[in-house]
């Protein structure tokens, strides 16, 4: 089957609020239920408790984002609350594809890297700080007494308040 453009029209069926899009897609767009679009601006639950609907499909994909852009400017989106879409793109903007471009696989990927790292270095902080990683683990405070002044400090406290800075040496 060849390359069909659709525009569809996603509302979140909790809000009544809608997103209007379009896809490219390798076969028939009514098999291609699991796409709810690419916006940001969507709720991230949106397959939950988003409808979809195609509304129109095209044999190329300036025609459908002329359709799409012709739905965004006939329902004012960028003034219209009722409208996920902010901002009204231009016809030689590309539909979302099917297929990624490099670039965006690349980000893609530099998106999951970024997760993984940071949830390893979140997982290294944790071990560092429990248990036997802990430095102070198995320790307890060092405590000394001042030959100058006779309290009993921890040793933190004894090397700034006390010994050679005693406050009783300046009496
Ligand atoms: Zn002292």
């Amino acid at each position: 089957m060849n390359t069909q453009h659709y525009v569809y029209e996603l509302e979140n069926t909790l809000n009544g609020m809608k997103y209007i899009g379009c896809r490219s897609y390798e076969g028939n767009p009514v098999d291609d239920k699991y796409y709810f679009g690419s916006s940001t601006l969507m709720p991230v639950n949106k397959r939950d408790i988003c409808t979809k609907t195609i509304l129109s499909t095209f044999n190329t994909r300036h025609e459908a984002q002329s359709e799409k852009t012709r739905l965004l400017n006939l329902h004012d989106v960028t003034n219209n609350d009722l409208y996920y879409n902010r901002k009204i793109s231009s016809p030689s903007e590309h539909c979302v594809g099917y297929k990624p471009t490099q670039e965006h696989k690349d980000n893609l990927a530099a998106a999951w890297v970024g997760r993984v790292v940071s949830d390893e270095t979140k997982v290294n902080m944790s071990v560092a700080k429990s248990g036997a990683n802990n430095p102070r683990f198995g320790k307890t405070a060092v405590k000394r007494t001042c030959e100058h002044c006779g309290k009993t400090v921890g040793n933190n406290m004894y090397v700034r308040w006390h010994g050679s800075n005693c406050k009783s040496l300046n009496k």
